[in-house]
């Protein structure tokens, strides 16, 4: 039986102080952050960073920088962002892409996002699947819509995204299609047979929900401040830890092994 890999995805964007407290965002807090999500089980972390100011930056050399300090605290997979934050430039987005990270997010379309939205033509989601290519860099295609599903089949047959495919739903965005088991199963159902993917459901009901959700139709699971910052409905996590923590015993509890930073590499063959 394969393996249920856990994403921790601790900082986010859009996510900030006054959503909870306790959101890393310096180079040495999201680190620390990470290898405490590694060490309760989480084997691939979702990468966003922060300029001085607290503010989401796609710049090079704060990537550097805060990788730098993960790989000091801990061996966790290192997926970064391209998709940024809303209004930045597709040019601003991939810049990360240049460090050679083990993985990285590909939007695979336009979408409303809260009272925003996230711009991703064709011509764009193709200019990032290149440069992974370019870069060697696994790309999981986020999926925010089933018609972002269809465009990721395009980029297969283009040749342009090799496998093994990893998938990522992103249900539940406000403006989004919603996070439900009957979604989920729709999604999973239109992906290739042998494709891994992992679900995240924006928000805390749909948080914990797409955490059952995975174990029930055989995916892996993302949990973070990005996606939710409640641990219980009113109750703020103390830490992105704790929301892995949780993770990690249900997933144990249903049967499952979870998947190490080293099983990983192996399962989705990163460079
Ligand atoms: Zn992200």
């Amino acid at each position: 039986m394969k393996k249920t890999i856990i994403t921790c995805a601790i900082t986010g964007a859009e996510t900030t102080r006054q959503h909870n407290p306790n959101l890393p965002l310096t180079p040495e807090e999201i680190a620390d952050a990470a290898a405490e999500a590694c060490l309760t089980g989480a084997s691939i972390l979702h990468l966003h960073v922060r300029d001085a100011n607290g503010e989401p930056t796609q710049d090079v050399d704060v990537f550097k920088a805060v990788i730098e300090e993960v790989r000091r605290k801990c061996d966790i997979v290192i997926e970064v962002t391209t998709g940024g934050a809303v209004g930045m430039t597709l040019e601003e987005r991939l810049q990360p892409l240049q460090l050679e990270p083990e993985m990285a997010s590909l939007d695979c379309g336009t979408c409303n996002f809260g009272d925003d939205y996230l711009v991703n033509t064709l011509p764009m989601v193709r200019e990032a699947a290149e440069q992974m290519n370019r870069y060697k860099v696994r790309a999981t295609f986020e999926c925010f819509d089933l018609s972002h599903v269809d465009t990721s089949m395009l980029l297969i047959k283009e040749g342009l995204i090799k496998p093994p495919f990893h998938y990522g739903f992103v249900l539940n965005v406000p403006g989004g299609i919603r996070y439900d088991a009957e979604t989920l199963g729709i999604f999973v159902n239109r992906i290739p047979k042998d494709a891994f993917w992992t679900v995240m459901g924006i928000g805390g009901k749909a948080n914990l929900a797409a955490v059952y959700g995975a174990i029930v139709y055989g995916g892996f699971i993302r949990v973070g401040f990005e996606d939710n910052v409640y641990f219980t409905k009113g109750v703020l996590a103390e830490s992105n830890a704790q929301l892995v923590e949780r993770a990690a015993k249900i997933t144990k509890d249903a049967g499952c092994d979870i998947a190490t930073p080293s099983d990983v590499r192996q399962m989705l063959s990163l460079r």
